[in-house]
């Protein structure tokens, strides 16, 4: 016959008669310690397994039939120490002993009220998703612009004179990508790009960042992109997902 006890809230076992016994007598199975042999339908304290752990009178196939499929005990997520299933609460994929289950209940409370305080932050890929769609929105229509005022006056040649259209280019698309970036973040806290995201750039506290902050943040963001765009890339690090310009400013990009 294979006994098996609790010993510290861990299942053990199986141990022989003679072992058991043995366990018995030298107080590592107390009265109140869980064990189970083959045959039991649940776990019993010791005390209580006077009758049953006589083996010339087993227990009829029946009672141990009815609770075949699942194991009738579970190691409380709590105290660590083994309950019958039946007498314990289930709260995801662990149990929880009748004793444990106030403790449980404040803990659970008190994280739930830590959560719903707790900001959302957005990772690197969702960011770089919502730039990639602001760089689309910004950059297309001035492709095209670009191309169709200078690809005919390349051709038309003026060889003597310096040509500043191309830099004129230039400023106005920072000038554009500026204006884009501080209006839309001023005013919503999250341009196109972020709002197909479901992003929001807000401070610290979860507050509006506004136009000031806004703009900081913009001129703040050329420095991230400096040096392999190492000021993006610590977002997949740092534990509030913070780019150097979040740093900078104290924002934070959260889902909203
Ligand atoms: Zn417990």
């Amino acid at each position: 016959m294979n006994w098996y006890y609790v010993d510290q809230g861990q299942q053990t076992g199986p141990v022989s008669d003679a072992q058991f016994e043995e366990l018995v007598r030298s107080g590592k199975v107390q009265p109140d310690t869980l064990i189970w042999r083959e045959g039991m339908a649940a776990w019993v304290p010791y005390r209580e397994a006077g009758n049953s752990s006589n083996p010339s009178g087993p227990t009829p196939p029946g009672s141990a039939g009815s609770v075949v499929g699942e194991s009738p005990e579970a190691v409380c997520a709590e105290c660590g120490k083994m309950f019958a299933i039946q007498d314990m609460i289930r709260h995801g994929g662990v149990y929880i002993c009748a004793n444990c289950k106030p403790v449980f209940m404040q803990k659970l409370a008190e994280g739930a009220r830590i959560n719903t305080n707790e900001l959302n932050y957005a990772g690197f890929w969702v960011r770089f998703a919502a730039k990639f769609v602001d760089g689309l929105i910004l950059g297309l229509p001035f492709m095209v612009v670009f191309f169709l005022m200078l690809v005919p006056q390349a051709h038309s040649g003026t060889p003597n004179q310096f040509n500043f259209l191309p830099l004129i280019f230039q400023f106005g698309f920072i000038f554009i990508q500026m204006a884009y970036e501080i209006i839309f973040l001023g005013k919503y806290g999250a341009t196109p790009g972020k709002m197909l995201c479901k992003l929001r750039v807000v401070t610290a506290d979860g507050g509006r960042i506004g136009y000031g902050r806004a703009t900081g943040r913009f001129f703040s963001e050329m420095l991230s992109g400096m040096v392999c765009y190492i000021g993006y890339i610590i977002v997949a690090f740092d534990r509030q997902k913070r780019a150097l310009h979040d740093y900078i400013c104290n924002t934070r990009v959260i889902y909203k």
